[in-house]
């Protein structure tokens, strides 16, 4: 045994040189993490609580930006801002779960009688899946997401303490922390214990060095707060909000920001090793009965925002300045109804969109389908085609600032 110092000494070089390869590593990998359109990192602006002053105050404010957060609600507070709430659901924002009776540790004297150190892994389960039920009444949504209240993560005490990770991962997509010291490493983090670094009381200035940390790694910052407006206890303040929406929403700072669903999709999709969309489009030509199906899988979508979807094949965050191409080729002249596979909601259906095909054009507005989720198929005019190849383009008509175009799943010609 006394010779071990000795050898580890005389192989200095060589662990030298095992610290160098391993930093290497790390640096490598840094940055192989795809992120949409060549962002650099991630961040999600979550709130917890359902404080009235998210409902009143904070959400309209990213309206106001047509960003989207997740929001980590109670339910007996959604019923004190119940209209409110329905407005946040109807603009897009992500409506999540953060329990029943708020558990934390019984140290708390105001969680003394819901102290999770008389939890059980069983009413646990009961208790989320109860949230769930009551969100769903209140708000016809159903949660992915949880935030685990106080960031506690055990139910019980001494050695029958068990971890509620597992429930937490057997009801929900995600669960998310508090107070941790870093954001999610995407090539590696477990979606129920999601990171979240504490945004309250805190001005832009001094959210940067997260998103510096965020940025050396290429990483996923998730960013937590209560109340939101400029001054008290538990506040996130929106003048910080604001700089940091600006900041992320700066092309050149390299910022996906999106609500915690929206993320952990794509980095499970990205993680799982299917490409969630061709980078070039495959060539469309007709089919044996002379139909021809641009769909969203073959087409590339071009602009600020947009996304394909894998999830539901199609591609979102369709603005304004937003478009996909096809590269299409026909062999004969034909005739074709042309149809459009779309979802919209109805706050953000109406708007003029347009249908390029080579020199031709169909124009329109984009019809209400009912929600985002509900997909539907309409006739948008008719075309003649002569041989020979095409570029197709589905854009919107007139450019419009925030808010969406439409979900595109699919633009079919139907031969007559
Ligand atoms: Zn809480």
């Amino acid at each position: 045994m006394t010779s071990t110092p000795f050898k580890l000494f005389s192989s200095g070089l060589l662990l030298t040189g095992l610290v160098f390869s391993s930093i290497e590593t790390a640096s490598a990998q840094k940055n192989t993490f795809a992120w949409p359109e060549g962002k650099k990192i991630a961040i999600s602006l979550t709130f917890d609580d359902a404080r009235a002053s998210q409902a009143t105050t904070g959400i309209p404010v990213l309206n106001e930006y047509n960003v989207k957060g997740t929001f980590y609600l109670v339910p007996s507070a959604v019923k004190m801002q119940l209209e409110g709430w329905k407005k946040a659901v109807a603009a897009g924002q992500e409506i999540a779960n953060h329990s029943v009776n708020h558990p934390c540790t019984g140290n708390f004297p105001w969680s003394r009688g819901k102290a999770l150190e008389d939890y059980t892994q069983e009413s646990m389960h009961a208790e989320l899946t109860e949230a769930n039920a009551q969100i769903f009444n209140l708000l016809r949504v159903k949660c992915e997401g949880f935030a685990y209240p106080c960031g506690n993560t055990f139910v019980g005490r001494g050695v029958n303490t068990k971890s509620y990770v597992p429930v937490v991962a057997d009801i929900f997509a995600t669960g998310r922390t508090w107070r941790n010291e870093g954001p999610n490493a995407p090539e590696f983090c477990d979606m129920a214990q999601l990171t979240g670094m504490e945004m309250d009381g805190r001005d832009f200035e001094e959210i940067m060095p997260m998103i510096e940390q965020a940025r050396a790694n290429g990483q996923w910052l998730i960013l937590a707060g209560h109340e939101m407006g400029e001054n008290g206890p538990q506040t996130t303040r929106i003048s910080m909000l604001r700089k940091l929406i600006q900041y992320a929403q700066d092309p050149k700072n390299g910022i996906w920001l999106a609500p915690v669903g929206a993320v952990a999709k794509h980095v499970l999709t990205t993680r799982s090793g299917k490409t969630p969309a061709p980078e070039h489009g495959s060539l469309v030509r007709p089919d044996e009965k002379g139909n021809i199906s641009l769909h969203a899988e073959a087409g590339v979508g071009t602009g600020p925002k947009i996304k394909f979807m894998p999830e539901w094949k199609a591609f979102g965050w369709f603005t304004g300045e937003d478009k996909v191409s096809w590269d299409l080729e026909v062999a004969q002249k034909g005739n074709y109804e042309v149809l459009l596979d779309w979802s919209v909601s109805d706050e953000s259906a109406g708007k003029p969109f347009i249908l390029e095909l080579g020199n031709k054009k169909i124009t329109g507005t984009v019809a209400k389908s009912g929600s985002w989720e509900t997909f539907k198929e309409k006739k948008i005019g008719e075309v003649s085609l002569a041989p020979g190849k095409y570029k197709v383009v589905f854009r919107a008509a007139t450019p419009f600032k925030n808010d969406a175009l439409l979900d595109l799943r699919e633009v079919k010609l139907v031969a007559k």
